[in-house]
């Protein structure tokens, strides 16, 4: 046996080549309350319960009093309308899985359903629409704001629609959709309508105390029918929990699931995991009783604050535009384009110690930066921005980042249906991402490479380079 406490050391070295989840230099995937005490609290809280499980409330009460506790404070936070009910589950894309198979389950006569999405929601409704086979109706947003179009998405609906998506906000540019014109169109038709709030809902119902102009998003807007919203975003609770809310027990039914048609026990799922840990539920319970109303206000208050300085910083920085309006705590940002390449101010930046997210052109929207603002940010945005300054003259000292105009032509001619492992293996060394040691420590001149690439090869190029790096 090895000694626990050699094991940890070999542990601590191996996070050690890990991006910063605390200290507010990672912009993107963490989100750090900047309070060591919640840390605490949720990994001791994770301990006390990680080997109960979720499978069976009746064996585990515990874990049911805390699920319906962080379902009572969600329902609360969201509109406090009665008879609000949920899951909690493993994040956002669990929560969004489960809206969809709900809305899919209560039409089963429905041939081929479909569901109706703004070009902007969230990936994880593509994957729903793929596990649960539901043809996606793409609604373009508009080209500017970046929101939902309310016109276009209600010409979308038809017979086959079980469910309408708006977010609040967005992921990728952090704005909000105008959900009660959207849900007023999917009530008229008698179609669920799910407000995506993954990211913006343990945030803008702070903000909106904090004298914020938010639009309503939630359960008070007629025809709202589920809402999702992330502990392990903004509640800011150790990673592993979302909770998904229906308006009605009626409107839940369809996403729990039962198999009494073996000889074990009685499977009887509220989520898609049967076996669940009670560790992050517990932790989640555990922070969100912790901080409190008061906590959670204090926390938005200076990711408010970050985020309008940081705003107001990039804004004044020649050659950078913040995309749309973006009402919370996520921000996206673009190049003119003018002698510098965006993906290269991202690689300076990790050379200054921050991460910072590219995203790629997506039609209207441009190639751009995304920047998730916590609480943690707070008292570090003027070095931020200077840092960001640097960044951006570097980048402009490097000049753009060219591709070979007979690669980028190669490589927009690809077919991923017909190319083999072997040709894939052979683009991805072209590319800079066939070594086995991960990735380079630039990724400007590989990013300007996929850029070119379209999404379906852009897609299966990087499932490729997964692949590779998922091998023992
Ligand atoms: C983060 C996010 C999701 C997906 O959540 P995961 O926890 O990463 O699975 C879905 N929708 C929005 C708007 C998000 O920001």
């Amino acid at each position: 046996m090895n000694p626990s406490e050699d094991v940890l050391a070999a542990l601590r070295e191996l996070r050690a080549g890990d991006l910063p989840t605390h200290g507010g230099r990672t912009l993107a995937y963490v989100y750090d309350s900047g309070l060591s005490e919640v840390d605490s609290l949720g990994a001791a809280a994770h301990a006390l319960a990680s080997s109960a499980n979720g499978l069976d409330p009746t064996a585990f009460p515990s874990l049911l009093r805390m699920e319906n506790d962080l379902v009572a404070a969600a329902a609360s936070l969201l509109g406090d309308v009665p008879g609000v009910v949920g899951s909690v589950t493993s994040g956002g894309t669990e929560s969004c899985l489960l809206a969809v198979l709900a809305a899919r389950d209560a039409h089963p006569a429905v041939a081929a359903p479909s569901i109706v999405l703004p070009t902007t929601a969230h990936a994880a409704f593509h994957k729903a629409a793929h596990l649960f086979g539901l043809r996606r109706i793409d609604v373009p947003v508009d080209p500017v704001t970046f929101r939902a179009d309310p016109a276009a998405m209600a010409a979308a609906i038809d017979d086959s629609t079980v469910l309408v998506v708006a977010s609040a906000p967005s992921y990728a540019h952090g704005v909000l959709d105008p959900v009660p014109e959207i849900a007023a169109a999917a009530l008229e038709r008698g179609v669920r309508m799910h407000v995506d709030a993954c990211i913006g809902g343990w945030v803008l119902p702070y903000f909106a105390r904090l004298g914020a102009d938010v639009p309503p998003f939630d359960f008070r807007v007629p025809g709202v029918t589920s809402i999702s919203v992330d502990l392990h975003k903004y509640a800011y609770c150790p990673k592993g929990t979302s909770v998904l809310l229906h308006a009605s027990a009626e409107l839940r039914r369809t996403h729990y699931f039962a198999s009494a048609a073996w000889p074990g026990y009685t499977m009887l799922n509220t989520t898609i995991q049967s076996t669940r840990s009670g560790g992050p539920l517990a932790a989640a319970w555990a922070v969100v009783h912790h901080l409190g109303s008061d906590g959670y206000l204090k926390l938005a208050s200076a990711a408010r604050e970050a985020t309008s300085r940081i705003r107001s910083g990039l804004e004044e920085l020649p050659g950078l535009r913040v995309l749309g309006d973006p009402v919370s705590t996520l921000i996206a940002f673009a190049g003119d384009g003018d002698g510098f390449d965006l993906f290269t101010v991202a690689d300076e930046m990790k050379a200054r110690g921050w991460y910072v997210q590219p995203q790629f052109a997506h039609l209207t929207s441009p190639a751009n930066l995304h920047l998730t603002v916590t609480a943690a940010n707070h008292g570090s945005e003027k070095e931020f921005l200077t840092d960001l300054a640097a960044s951006l003259d570097a980048a402009r000292a490097a000049g753009p980042v060219v591709v070979d105009p007979a690669v980028a032509e190669f490589v927009a001619a690809l077919d991923p249906a017909t190319l083999t492992s072997e040709q894939f293996a052979g683009l991805l060394a072209a590319a800079g991402l066939g070594g086995a040691s991960g990735l380079p420590e630039r990724m400007a001149p590989i990013n300007a490479l996929l850029a070119t690439a379209p999404a379906p090869l852009r897609e299966r190029l990087l499932l490729e380079f997964l692949g590779a790096l998922y091998t023992p």
